[in-house]
């Protein structure tokens, strides 16, 4: 019998949310049930002709809507308790920010680091052709996307398989975070961080909230540190340091480094691509070993690596005022209640890294509809505004420039659209889950299983369990 240890820390969280909701039993337990839970196994040839079997997973949480929605990560840790753990998150995920989808997770049990771009490529290809082949992807019922150890090239690979096996009209929508020229959206790669950031700032932007934190309000000033600069934590990274904030600390798998008068990221990334680590860094201090920057005094602790990274060892040393999970599942259950209790603030995974669901989202509905986003509306707009800006010319003495005109005249791209709509998803979401979290005196990760449980819960409700 597998020991479920992670889906079970997820169900512990669900379990004393359900507690402030109005569900009987047999209703939350089905609620939490994994519904398909796949594990295949399959050989991959190696460059050398070695044959290599490969360990693969996907589960789909909830098909309470469809399709179910959730990344593909290539790591070591894949397996199924973690599969279906990150898969229930999903769906909670998916609710808390109002994105129609119900959960869903796969994953592949590899390091990518030992493999060459060409037996990625076989990997991946075959990995795609097994879910097709068990009803596992598809633009109605199941839609993966990127995550830890996959990209936009990965998802490129799976849509173009996909397409090889199956006529399907609306085959672009059978996985998204897609490189843009085979049906990807703008914004999709940057979109957790994008949202990562959009949650952190509606948090700091409550005076009341910080005040209780002995902060200021905004994030203007704070310092942070953040573990883990792949996608997420990168583009975390990069807006937070747009807005003012200063990175003070970062974690990766090489080791850790501190700076108290700030990092420069890009600096930093450009010696990571050159030496595979950041562990070196001109004039930056190394810290003992990648974990020791967790601890040190700072506003805001961004975990954009994995799960399980501030847990019962570390808990009582973490002394970052905030910590915004961007990562799924960093805190265990034991080390967010010690860090709760010393009176932090803990922005949970299940609502903070929902950006790239949402615009996956947005890319899904693209690929649906088969057009981009403001391509009938942004002339109009710019003519309309042009119109408005023409009429104040004629009633005053102000005369607007070309550059001016140009600027304020500007109709919504795709580009403005997509960040305009992860930009109210995370603000509305965020009060919504702020209100519940004072309504019932929980904490936001309850507050944002009490809203993902009322919100399954009721379609439940509405559609019969029993068909
Ligand atoms: P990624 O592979 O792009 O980056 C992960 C980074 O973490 C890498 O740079 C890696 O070297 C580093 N890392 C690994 N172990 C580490 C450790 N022990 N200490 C410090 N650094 C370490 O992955 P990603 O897509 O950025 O995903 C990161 C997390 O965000 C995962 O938990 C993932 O599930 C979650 N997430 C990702 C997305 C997405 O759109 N990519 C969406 C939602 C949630």
């Amino acid at each position: 019998m597998q020991d479920y240890k992670f889906f079970s820390e997820v169900n512990q969280a669900f379990d004393k949310a359900s507690a402030y909701t109005r569900f009987d039993k047999g209703l939350l337990e089905q609620m939490k049930a994994c519904n398909d839970v796949l594990h295949i196994t399959f050989p991959l040839e190696k460059d050398d002709g070695s044959i290599e079997v490969i360990h693969g997973y996907r589960v789909e949480h909830s098909h309470h809507k469809l399709p179910t929605k959730g990344g593909i990560r290539y790591s070591l840790t894949v397996n199924e308790d973690e599969t279906m753990a990150l898969a229930a998150l999903m769906t909670y995920k998916c609710a808390v920010v109002d994105v129609p989808f119900g959960g869903a997770k796969g994953g592949v049990r590899i390091d990518r680091r030992n493999y060459s771009d060409a037996e990625l490529e076989r990997l991946t290809r075959r990995y795609a052709f097994q879910l097709s082949k068990k009803n596992f992807i598809g633009p109605g019922s199941d839609v993966p996307a990127p995550d830890y150890g996959t990209s936009s090239r990965e998802m490129g690979w799976i849509l173009d398989t996909y397409r090889q096996i199956n006529s399907d009209i609306d085959a672009e929508g059978c996985v998204t975070g897609k490189p843009l020229n085979q049906g990807g959206i703008r914004g999709r790669t940057e979109a957790t961080g994008r949202g990562v950031f959009f949650g952190i700032k509606e948090a700091c932007s409550n005076a009341e909230d910080m005040k209780l934190l002995g902060l200021e309000k905004g994030i203007e000033g704070k310092t942070f540190v953040v573990q883990g600069l792949g996608n997420v934590g990168y583009h975390s990274a990069l807006y937070m340091i747009e807005a003012g904030a200063k990175m003070i600390g970062v974690a990766e798998m090489d080791g850790s480094i501190y700076n108290e008068n700030g990092i420069d990221l890009k600096e930093l990334m450009e010696y990571k691509k050159e030496k595979g680590g950041i562990v070196g860094f001109e004039g930056i201090k190394t810290l003992p070993d990648n974990k020791a920057v967790l601890e040190v005094d700072c506003d805001i602790l961004i975990p954009a690596a994995l799960e399980n990274q501030l847990n019962e060892k570390n808990a009582e040393r973490i002394k970052a005022k905030i910590i915004g999970e961007a990562a799924n599942g960093p805190t265990t259950s034991k080390a967010h209640e010690i860090i709760k209790d010393r009176g932090a603030l803990i922005i949970p995974d299940n609502y903070l890294n929902a950006g790239g669901v949402t615009v996956s989202y947005f890319e899904w509905l693209k690929n649906i509809q088969h057009m981009r986003f403001g391509r009938m509306g942004k002339r109009f707009e710019e003519n309309s505004f042009k119109k408005i800006l023409l009429v104040i010319e004629t009633i005053s003495d102000r005369k607007f420039t070309d550059k001016e005109l140009e600027f304020l005249a500007q109709g919504g791209g795709e580009k403005e659209l997509v960040d305009s709509g992860l930009e109210e998803t995370m603000v509305l979401a965020y009060n919504e889950i702020n209100e519940l979290r004072k309504v019932h005196g929980v904490d936001l990760r309850t507050a944002a299983f009490i809203s993902a449980i009322n919100k399954v819960g009721s379609m439940y409700e509405g559609m019969g369990i029993f068909p």
